[in-house]
């Protein structure tokens, strides 16, 4: 089957590559940078729900609010770190969020996420993904810092061929000033000031006046007036290529159109350091990048920055299953939140007190006590009934799915029996048994079935024990704590 591109995703296409020649020249020219992909915060699969963390304007968090349930305390704090993170108060600073499985760290997490808004950068990383990747873990922590870091960069703007452009006019008048807007069609900057010009000239001269629409010959430089409307600019435009047409604004022209260009370090590492530039983005073939790039830009974006042409925003950075990192990776975040760059990095656990990996020593979560200590620590705490029976609701509306109440009552005990996660698990199975029955409704025998189908984690251990001998390398005595 042949795809087709639509317009806008040609024109998308178009935007990046542009943008991403001129970003590829940012260490040798201090020139124009423009920027392209922005970090999607939209919160996927078993957090689709959540929206944002349901605070009120004095940070209060509501108990039923934006997807979120209960957790009162978490989200407060939650709400407090993310105002300080908009704030520009916390930068370099991390977060540990410790609780039994399945109390809503991540959910909270991608609330956060919400609430920082599309301007602050938020990333998550699973712990264990670092060890998989093709790069060292040091370095692949190194991106996942870059990645989480935006350097807004304010450019004069540039026109694209054939865009149309407006352009402040301001008109000081005596007792105040007056402010229009001048559209025109053109191919460059260039062009906007050398037309602006000549139209202000021809105004000055009083041979057109505001409003009227002239036709200006670029060559020659030529006016024409062409009325008040932009009618008759048709049989000019038949005359030639050359023919601009404008419609006088009321006052001065001023250069005072400023894009500000939103881009991730990492962009900046990644398009510097790869032979195909800025694909190497798309292709997800970032490789090892080379210090000695990731100074220059340092350097760079310092000048820029001492210029006032650019700022840094520190974003966050959300490790999950924290414990599943080592040593090396703890000593390197230790260091790397020194720096002034540094993200926000916000933490996850659910171990209490277990083996720090890469070492034969035990400590709280599996952080090295040196870390821990400059971790701010946000706990979260069991559901009570009713919770578990509001996040339930929220997944079921999500998922659309109809519950009648005996099921959702027989699908609350199970979550307080088993797990919240297994019993989230089970709405999207148990409306596949119901639409097998025609029914547009869940009923508590489609939960009974799944229920029966489908083992949580404690039947599964029960089972195991039950039949261990008939699986194979049963006999193989494991250490007591895996996480080596
Ligand atoms: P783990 O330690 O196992 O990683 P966790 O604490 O990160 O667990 P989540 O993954 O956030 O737990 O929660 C499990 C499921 O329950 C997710 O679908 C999540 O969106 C939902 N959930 C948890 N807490 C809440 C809450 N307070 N409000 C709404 N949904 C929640």
């Amino acid at each position: 089957m042949t795809t087709i591109a639509t317009t806008s995703e040609i024109k998308d296409l178009t935007k990046i590559e542009r943008i991403g020649k001129l970003l590829s020249q940012l260490i040798t020219s201090s020139n124009s940078i423009n920027f392209l992909i922005r970090f999607k915060k939209n919160s996927t699969g078993a957090h689709s729900h959540v929206r944002g963390l349901g605070l009120d304007s004095n940070l209060e968090p509501r108990q039923n609010s934006e997807g979120l349930v209960g957790q009162i305390r978490a989200r407060k704090a939650a709400g407090v770190i993310c105002q300080m993170i908009k704030d520009g108060r916390i930068a370099g600073r991390a977060v540990l969020m410790a609780g039994p499985p399945g109390t809503g760290k991540t959910a909270i997490a991608m609330g956060m996420a919400q609430t920082l808004g599309k301007d602050i950068p938020f990333n998550s990383l699973a712990a264990s993904e670092i060890f998989s990747l093709e790069m060292s873990k040091t370095e692949a922590l190194t991106q996942a810092f870059r990645r989480s870091i935006t350097v807004r960069i304010k450019e004069e703007t540039e026109i694209i061929e054939g865009e149309v452009v407006e352009i402040q006019i301001d008109r000081s008048v005596t007792g105040g000033t007056k402010t229009g807007k001048l559209t025109l069609k053109t191919t460059d900057m260039e062009t906007v000031y050398d037309l602006g010009n000549k139209m202000i000239d021809a105004l000055n001269q009083e041979k057109v006046m505001a409003g009227d629409v002239i036709a200006i010959d670029k060559t020659s430089g030529k006016i024409s007036k062409l009325g008040r409307s932009f009618a008759r600019a048709r049989d000019y435009d038949a005359m030639g290529a050359d023919t601009r047409f404008v419609q006088c604004p009321e006052g001065e022209l001023q250069r005072r159109r400023e894009v500000v260009h939103t881009v991730t370090l990492h962009e900046i590492d990644v398009i510097n350091s790869r032979s195909q530039g800025f694909l190497a983005l798309f292709s997800g073939d970032t490789g090892e990048i080379k210090p000695e790039i990731r100074e220059q830009i340092n350097t760079k974006i310092s000048e820029w920055r001492e210029e006032g042409k650019a700022e840094i925003i520190p974003g966050v950075l959300f490790i999950d299953e924290v414990h599943m990192l080592d040593i090396e990776c703890f000593s390197f975040l230790n260091r790397a939140l020194e720096d002034e760059r540094a993200p926000v990095v916000i933490m996850a656990s659910n171990r209490g007190i277990t083996r720090i990996r890469g070492t034969k020593y035990k400590s709280p979560h599996g952080i090295p006590i040196d870390l821990l200590d400059r971790l701010l620590i946000i706990g979260t705490e069991p559901y009570n009934e009713s919770e578990i029976q509001q996040i339930l609701t929220i997944r079921c509306e999500e998922e659309d799915v109809d519950l009648n109440n005996d099921a959702r009552d027989a699908l609350t005990s199970i979550a307080l029996k088993t797990s919240l996660r297994y019993a989230i698990q089970l709405i999207t199975t148990a409306n596949l048994v119901a639409k097998k029955r025609k029914a547009t409704q869940v009923d508590v025998n489609d939960i009974r079935r799944v229920y029966e189908l489908f083992l949580d984690e404690q039947r599964s251990v029960q089972y195991l024990h039950k039949h261990q001998e008939q699986y194979m390398f049963n006999e193989i005595i494991t250490e007591p704590d895996s996480t080596r």
